[in-house]
């Protein structure tokens, strides 16, 4: 018995018929007790449960880093309005590769999503065991404001188990998955609460007809002001919640390159109500 305050000993062989093994690989104890006793330790040198636990982690970080969670999710709505309904794939090769990630801070330069479609999923061996329940949840989740994550880490038979009991699994990789929030730049709120929103309209440039172009500039500099200033006021920070916008704004004021209405839905942090943002 691997938990080290028991005595009761045997060998492999009568373990194998009478143990009990972790839920995750072949530690053998002998009772439900022991193997309860143990967990503290052991959850710390068990390699799958290690490897899960560090899936579940990339799913939170992306979830949390608003960086990250835009970049995602402008990834996983382009993949479903070009090819439907599927799931964002964030493979790791094993786990340190996904340790050393998760160390220095996840970043679009050193993930690289796949989208992949429910009947792409179907056709890839690599999902194993957690291939019925990613189906079920790609074809369940709300496009419009939902995407599904899958991570998965490399735990092939390339991986050498020395004074480590081997996972009970048989797969490849061992992955999570979750339905996460599009980011606020990538959501669209639904139609049932469109009825009550308030409208904010924002001008790009202050602009007075028929002057120079310095005051040209300066008319657009103080448009980008204040509709930073007015969005600020409803607790939404558009340089971080809307890159693409912002980018597009500064280049409207340095290089007067053209810009047309947009549309936004942010949430008012304040109230929790979104609203709809009209730059012109
Ligand atoms: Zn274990
Ligand atoms: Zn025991």
């Amino acid at each position: 018995c691997e938990n080290p305050d028991c005595e009761n000993n045997c060998l492999m062989s009568v373990a194998k018929r009478n143990y009990l093994t972790c839920h995750n690989c072949y530690t053998y104890y002998c009772c439900k007790e022991c193997r309860k006793h143990d967990w503290t330790t052991h959850k710390n040198d068990c390699y799958v449960t290690r490897v899960s636990n560090m899936c579940k982690n990339i799913i939170k970080t992306v979830n949390k880093d608003s960086h990250i969670l835009y970049y995602v999710s402008r990834f996983a709505r382009r993949g479903y309005l070009h090819r439907g309904r599927g799931c964002i794939v964030l493979n790791f090769e094993n786990i340190s590769t996904a340790q050393k990630l998760l160390q220095e801070g996840l970043r679009h330069s050193t993930i690289s999503p796949m989208y992949m479609t429910v009947a792409e999923i179907d056709r890839v061996k690599l999902f194993g065991d957690v291939k019925s329940g990613l189906t079920e949840m790609c074809s369940n989740y709300n496009p419009d404001n939902k995407f599904i994550l899958y991570a998965g880490i490399g735990c092939g038979s390339h991986i050498y188990y020395d004074n480590i009991a081997p996972p009970r699994t048989s797969e490849t990789s061992i992955a999570k998955c979750a339905a996460l929030r599009l980011s606020p730049a990538h959501s669209i709120p639904n139609l049932d609460e469109l009825d009550d929103i308030s409208v904010l309209v924002l001008a790009a440039s202050q602009g007075f007809e028929k002057t120079g172009n310095a005051e040209k500039r300066k008319s657009r500099e103080m448009g980008l002001i204040n509709i930073q200033r007015k969005l600020q006021k409803r607790g939404v920070t558009l340089r971080y919640q809307y890159p693409e916008m912002y980018y597009k704004l500064i280049n409207f004021v340095s290089d007067s390159k053209p810009f047309s209405p947009e549309l936004l839905f942010p949430m008012d942090s304040h109230t929790g109500q979104r609203f709809t943002c009209i730059i012109l």
